[in-house]
């Protein structure tokens, strides 16, 4: 782009889709300026909220080479061959995601992939405002209203605007209350808590199974662990630094059991005694990580629209936020980018025309692995333990 037609883009939110689009708008020579509401993570700390570690799989990591972060990400991350199934009766089998370790995905930490993802943006040239949270958006003016962490207001001028604030997106709320966007939020019923595997030194031998040879870590650290009970279920990812990050996923209210009949730790140890008892002993911090940990809900979102002609646009989980059992809200945000990116470098004057596009091929795309993931939380906590699913599966049907 020429120095007369370089464009200014306004970003709300620095998180893993903000970060990444960030970077390659950049690299493409747009003036990038991102407004994030939570202070610098390199400074401050990580505090991301939402899953410690994602899985990465190939249309994430494909975005990634794009922007030519791939190899970066990879040297942080922990490769996951299969799904190894934990069984009732404490027996455990990988089921392998393809023949060979060219079909596999990877754990990543969120933290460390979002500060990677702010210093590659930051190289690249982008402009970080930290701690500016976005409080309303002026579309007649053109103008944007930030609060700052001690809550003091200020405006400034945004003539584009996207918004990567995520599922409860700020800016979504704004282009709603001016022009009506069609918005559906379809909640699960569904929720989740995050407990810790520590590494295999912080445990005792006699906890111990088998980790596959890895004595950093307490299980295999090659695979996603899944304990699948029927209506609800556990998963593990690892960390690279050898333990693992465990999702107690459950209703979220109703009979037993639900998280609402699971108020505190002495309920849940008592459940997991009964549902998990391989799993409990490797969760030497289960009564802190349970009382202190919250419960996540989840949700998928549709929207009819997702821009505001060429003035606003929404992006990543702020468009079509969906329910973890694909691994692939992530991924698929990262497809986004690099879809936006490059409809913006070929016309970046003509953005009313370059949404519209933008909704027009990432749409569909969007609510078909929405789908996809809902269907996966079935198969994830049922289907995998069933013989007759694994009889398929040898015989290579699914
Ligand atoms: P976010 O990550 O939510 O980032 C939004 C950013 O905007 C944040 O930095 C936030 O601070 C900032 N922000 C919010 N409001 C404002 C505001 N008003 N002003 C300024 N900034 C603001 N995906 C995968 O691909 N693989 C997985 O394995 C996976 N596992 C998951 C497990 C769980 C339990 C959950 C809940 C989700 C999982 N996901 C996974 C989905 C993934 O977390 C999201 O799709 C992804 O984080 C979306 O990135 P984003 O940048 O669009 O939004």
């Amino acid at each position: 782009m020429s120095q007369q037609t370089q464009q200014t883009i306004t970003l709300i939110g620095g998180g893993l889709v903000g970060a990444l689009l960030a970077q390659q708008l950049a690299q493409r020579g747009f003036i990038v300026d991102v407004y994030e509401k939570r202070p610098d993570p390199r400074h401050a700390g990580f505090s991301g909220g939402r899953s410690i570690n994602l899985a990465l799989a190939e249309r994430g990591l494909q975005a990634l080479r794009t922007a030519g972060l791939a190899q970066d990400v990879l040297q942080r991350a922990v490769m996951m061959r299969g799904r190894m199934v934990h069984t009732p009766d404490g027996r455990s089998g990988l089921q392998r995601y393809g023949v060979d370790d060219s079909e596999v995905i990877w754990s990543v930490s969120r933290g460390a992939l979002n500060m990677l993802l702010l210093d590659a943006a930051e190289t690249a040239g982008v402009r970080f405002h930290f701690g500016q949270s976005l409080v309303d958006a002026d579309f007649n003016a053109r103008r944007i209203r930030l609060a700052d962490e001690h809550g003091i207001e200020r405006s400034i001028d945004a003539k584009v605007l996207i918004g990567a604030d995520g599922a409860g997106s700020a800016l979504r709320a704004a282009m709603n209350a001016y022009a009506p966007l069609g918005e559906r939020v379809e909640s699960l019923g569904h929720a989740y808590k995050e407990l810790e595997i520590p590494p295999a030194g912080e445990l005792s031998s006699d906890r111990l199974h088998d980790s596959g040879g890895h004595d950093q870590f307490a299980l295999e650290p090659h695979a996603l662990h899944i304990w699948p009970r029927g209506g609800y279920m556990c998963i593990a990812l690892p960390n690279t630094e050898g333990s693992f990050t465990v999702t107690l996923f459950l209703p979220a209210q109703g009979a037993p059991p639900s998280f609402a009949q699971l108020p505190d730790a002495a309920h849940a140890a008592a459940f997991f005694r009964e549902e998990f008892p391989d799993l409990l002993p490797l969760i030497p911090r289960f009564a802190e990580d349970y009382d202190s940990h919250p419960v996540g809900s989840l949700s998928t979102l549709y929207l009819d629209r997702w821009h505001l002609d060429g003035r606003a646009l929404l992006i990543g989980d702020a468009a079509h936020a969906i329910v973890p059992f694909h691994g692939q809200g992530m991924n698929c945000g990262f497809e986004d980018t690099v879809t936006l990116a490059a409809l913006l470098a070929e016309s970046p004057q003509d953005t009313a025309e370059v949404f519209a596009e933008f909704q027009r091929i990432r749409q569909p795309n969007a609510y078909a692995i929405a789908t996809m993931a809902l269907e996966n939380y079935v198969e994830m906590r049922d289907s995998v333990a069933d013989p007759h699913y694994l009889a398929k599966r040898e015989l290579g049907a699914l």
